[in-house]
């Protein structure tokens, strides 16, 4: 635990749970900083080499997944992308089966790579997860495949369509398991890897879209996700525990319509009035760490409407004539869900108190999970970390929650110990600058494959 620790205190942003760690650890870390470097294993040597020596190939894979133009909507791209990697988890011995699913749903399906049940079978039960898909559909004009060459001449990063977002840590999954294959550390483990092909725009419902990997994840004990590792600013590398919840809020407001003299008068203030005291008290009285909601749009007149699948609307009304009619719509992310039905309870509260002549409601959706940062979580990171240590490749930070987007772990991190952000290390994901810094494939496969080695021996 200490190693995590060490990592947090380095954090600009820290939440609740964060610091109060942290604050009892202070004293120690200067001593873990001397700690010596345990020795890998003869066999964990052998993994490391086989993933040195699979470099090359490794960077290959990438190539050809990369050229595959696989935007979630390219459904014959996600499957192609599919295939290249089914091919590749065939050869290592997995069970390999396409996941189709509705086809109202308009999505490509999923890739389920399982190791054969054994009768001698040991250790914790993983599920490896990753995307196939891409933001980048096809006719978009940010290069797919663009090597940058580094000061010695090598190719030192890729620049295009997913090298980090994320068939980088598609390929980081395959390198780990192919070297373990290569030493005959696969046998009798039980791993499961789910790339699915909507990662970037889940199909609807959820349930549905998600819910083979939800079914998966109640027959596993830990899940590790390969979303890009994030480097903090300190240079650390550093894996995520938590994430925040996805969710929305709607607010419908309403006002008495009449003459704009009478604006202050017993008739009342308006919906647009109304609206400003509940979202700015929503502001400033609704204050958490790792809580933040924001309005998205607001339309408010004497007639409004909007248009729900294209995040647009209109409204009409008269500078003389009070406003009878406000909509807005916001989202609203949490750490979990003490932290949601808090800031909900309190936020109705707000909605409730209306000025004379208003009155207001508020709903409430959610859509991603929160993925909590439970102590399951940090044993998970302090064990990736150790692993990263003994390999020589530093000890591995945390990322905040707040800091990052949602993603398919929050389906499962309810469930089963989970970390994400195994993958290689890049930028700019979702824009043309996205780019892969290539050296770290390996490191990142070394740093998995020495984690899923040690998980799979232990009970
Ligand atoms: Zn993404």
């Amino acid at each position: 635990m200490r190693r995590t620790m060490k990592a947090m205190l380095g954090l600009a942003a820290a939440t609740a749970v964060q610091l109060a760690a942290a604050q009892t650890v202070q004293q120690s870390t200067q001593h873990t900083a001397q700690q010596p470097v345990q020795q890998l294993s003869p066999v964990e040597q052998q993994i490391v080499a086989a993933i040195h020596a699979n470099a090359p190939q490794a960077l290959e894979l990438l190539r050809q997944s990369v050229l595959i133009n696989s935007g979630t909507m390219n459904h014959a791209g996600v499957r192609a992308v599919g295939k290249l990697f089914r091919d590749q988890f065939d050869a290592l011995g997995f069970q390999t089966r396409w996941i189709e699913l509705p086809p109202e749903m308009q999505r490509a399906g999923h890739l389920l790579a399982e190791l054969p049940n054994r009768p001698a079978s040991h250790g914790k039960r993983l599920m490896l997860l990753g995307h196939l898909d891409t933001v980048f559909e096809p006719g978009n004009t940010t290069p797919a495949w663009e090597p940058q060459p580094g000061p010695d001449g090598s190719v030192a990063r890729i620049k295009g369509q997913g090298v980090s977002d994320m068939k980088g840590g598609d390929v980081v999954i395959l390198e780990a398991l192919r070297a373990l294959k290569q030493v005959g550390a696969l046998d009798g483990s039980r791993i499961a890897v789910m790339l699915t092909g909507d990662e970037e725009e889940a199909g609807n419902p959820k349930t549905v879209s998600r819910g083979d990997m939800v079914d998966l994840a109640k027959r596993s004990d830990v899940a590790l996700s390969f979303e890009g590792s994030i480097t903090l600013k300190d240079g650390m590398a550093a894996a995520t525990v938590g994430r925040r919840s996805t969710a929305f809020f709607e607010l419908e407001v309403k006002g008495r319509q009449a003459h704009s003299m009478g604006v202050f008068g017993p008739g009342g203030y308006g919906a647009i009035y109304e609206v400003a005291r509940i979202l700015d008290a929503f502001r400033q009285q609704v204050v958490e760490p790792g809580l933040t909601f924001n309005p998205g749009v607001i339309l408010g007149g004497t007639e409004v409407s909007y248009d729900e699948a294209n995040s647009r609307g209109s409204a009409f009304g008269k500078t003389n004539v009070i406003a009878n009619t406000v909509t807005v719509k916001g989202d609203l992310r949490y750490l979990d869900y003490a932290q949601r039905d808090r800031a909900q309870a309190r936020m109705r509260e707000i909605v409730a108190q209306s000025l004379p002549g208003a009155s207001a409601a508020i709903a409430f959706r959610d859509s991603y999970p929160p993925m909590a940062v439970t102590p399951g979580n940090l044993k998970v990171l302090e064990q990736y970390s150790r692993a990263s240590q003994d390999a020589g490749l530093g000890p591995i930070g945390m990322v905040p929650p707040e800091a990052r987007g949602a993603g398919d772990i929050q389906f499962v991190a309810p469930f089963i110990d989970s970390l994400d952000g195994l993958g290689a290390s890049g930028g700019g994901a979702h824009s043309p600058n996205e780019s892969l810094e290539v050296a770290s494939i390996e490191r990142s496969a070394i740093r998995a494959a020495l984690l899923i080695y040690r998980l799979t021996r232990q009970d």
